[in-house]
């Protein structure tokens, strides 16, 4: 099956790439999907910025049917964690009740919607720390007959000071869930997971998608324009100040018809920044599944020499993780 990323909604985007969007989303995003011809996950909303009791899962599965159409391709049940502290994968009692209510949200979810007709999948969210308890609750799930799995990893990822053991975590339960489900049958979705360094990582360990919205929100908020090939980041400005001596050969859609200097000032645009980031996420997409998740580990020989630490870390981890197989 093919990987997909799927990218935070942004209307002025010119590439029909697919996108995701919140239960909560404006009006203006709500009409805009459904003329959007691409293929559409719904989200069940970022929990450490709504109030309780705004979202319940009632509320939330209502505002994600009303956001159904052809092209929606999954809805993400309503995930909870163990309290306010978005480091409660490290501090938190990982065996609280919160598991269980992230079950019983997704059998919720899933036999509503089918009572409501609709036929794109939920996906069943569980919040676990560890690939211990991922393996507990994740096998509780399939046995529930859940075979769409997803989990939201945003928080694995936030504090710098724990990112190498946030990433460590994300791949061992990527592996341990992909192992539960066998080698080719079921969905494992990552929410809140756009690193360009990590989607091929999570590709080769059996995660089937991931959404987020680094490309987009990035060049909107930081003016950052990402290298094809090895997702380095720079400001459009930094990249047109030092445009004299920098290479400049991008194979997007954007710049490729373009001398170095015209790609550069277009760059110092937003909707532009948001374009060519797309492509260059699109591309390496393209790159997962043509050649990394048929076989990773002869990928990443041939590649490995010319990878940032950035890269080279989380694959050292899962290559170690495939091996032990
Ligand atoms: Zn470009």
């Amino acid at each position: 099956m093919a990987f997909t990323c799927f990218y935070t909604a942004y209307k002025e985007a010119r590439a029909a790439v697919p996108v995701t969007a919140g239960y909560d989303a404006s009006p203006g995003i709500a009409s805009w999907l459904r003329s959007c011809p691409a293929p559409q996950f719904i989200h069940s909303g970022n929990w450490w910025n709504i109030k309780p009791e705004k979202r319940t899962r009632e509320v939330v599965l209502k505002r994600q049917a009303a956001l159904v159409n052809d092209h929606t391709v999954g809805l993400m049940s309503m995930n909870v964690q163990p309290g306010n502290d978005p480091l409660y994968w490290v501090h938190g009692d990982e065996e609280g009740g919160h598991m269980q209510a992230c079950l019983d949200n997704a059998n919720f979810a899933r036999d509503e919607a089918r009572s409501m007709g609709i036929r794109a999948p939920v996906y069943c969210t569980l919040q676990p720390a560890t690939s211990r308890n991922a393996e507990a609750w994740f096998q509780r799930a399939i046995d529930a007959g859940h075979s769409n799995l997803c989990m939201g990893v945003s928080e694995f990822l936030r504090s710098p000071g724990h990112r190498n053991e946030g990433t460590r975590r994300i791949l061992e339960i990527t592996r341990v869930v992909r192992q539960l489900l066998g080698k080719k049958s079921g969905f494992i979705h990552l929410s809140g997971l756009t690193s360009y360094h990590l989607l091929p990582v999570v590709a080769a360990l059996g995660a089937t998608s991931t959404d987020g919205s680094t490309p987009v929100q990035s060049a909107l908020a930081y003016g950052t324009v990402f290298f094809p090939g090895t997702g380095k980041g720079m400001s459009a400005s930094a990249l047109w100040e030092g445009r004299a001596s920098l290479e400049w050969d991008c194979p997007c859609s954007s710049c490729r018809s373009r001398p170095k200097e015209a790609s550069l000032r277009a760059l110092m645009d937003p909707v532009e920044r948001v374009n060519h980031n797309l492509d260059t996420w699109e591309l390496l997409v393209r790159e997962i599944n043509e050649r990394v998740t048929s076989d990773p580990t002869s990928w990443y020989a041939v590649k490995k020499a010319g990878l940032p630490p950035a890269s080279k870390r989380p694959w050292a981890i899962a290559i170690d993780l495939l091996e032990r197989e």
